[in-house]
């Protein structure tokens, strides 16, 4: 009898994509077997905490380093993100990247109650017809922000040539023709509490990162305390 073994490739990438995942448990952004609440109301077993993922610059370059080697091959005018995690990665992409690419960013808002992504004027101008363009995103879990930043570059008459992530929830169906690749592509399941295997068990629930997103929210209109 003969064991079925995977292809070399598909355990290489395994082993890569643990290598990957260590990395952000070393950075403290990634948490596993607990028992958290998700913004959403559904309970889990992990998270990722956004803000600690680019805290660590040496590991922030070797991350950048292997996006940028995956996508080597094709020739990149621009590198472009939006938000502060993806900023950084995005600058790591860039640096590694052999056609040297240079680095733009769009800004989220909201417009109309409806979420979008704009690009300062000074960069709207760099980007002409043709324009190469890599994405890059730090955490991939609804795909909502890629859609926006393919829908700016299209409108400015440029070209997707790829995206790039640190993870990406593999239930996420990407609207997209253009080449994925993330560092980390994993997913969680995700329970209603009526259902929760680990509340039927009694297992104290982790409102933390909950509770933290509540209390950044009003953090921009916050004027610190005088003493
Ligand atoms: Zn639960």
């Amino acid at each position: 009898m003969t064991a079925a073994r995977k292809d070399p490739t598909t355990v290489e990438n395994e082993v890569r994509e643990k290598i990957h995942l260590e990395i952000l448990k070393r950075t403290g952004a990634y948490h596993a077997n607990d028992h958290i609440l998700l913004p959403s109301g559904q309970h889990t077993t992990e998270y990722i905490e956004k803000t600690l993922v680019t805290t660590e610059p040496s590991f922030t370059e070797g991350l950048g380093a292997v996006i940028a080697k995956h996508f080597a091959q094709w020739p990149v005018d621009m590198v472009l993100s939006t938000g502060p995690a993806a900023l950084i990665l995005s600058h790591c992409v860039a640096r590694a990247h052999p056609s040297r690419p240079t680095v733009i960013y769009g800004t989220k808002g909201l417009s109309g109650g409806k979420r979008r992504v704009s690009l300062p004027v000074e960069f709207q101008r760099l980007v002409r017809a043709g324009t190469k363009i890599l994405l890059v995103e730090d955490l991939v879990s609804t795909g909502s922000t890629l859609n926006l930043l393919i829908n700016l570059v299209e409108q400015l008459g440029g070209l997707v040539v790829g995206i790039g992530c640190l993870w990406r929830r593999t239930s996420v169906e990407l609207d997209s023709n253009r080449p994925v690749f993330s560092l980390v592509s994993r997913d969680f399941p995700t329970y209603d509490p009526e259902h929760c295997p680990f509340c039927a068990k009694g297992m104290p629930l982790n409102e933390e990162f909950v509770r933290r997103r509540h209390a950044r929210r009003p953090s921009s209109v916050q004027e610190p305390k005088v003493p």
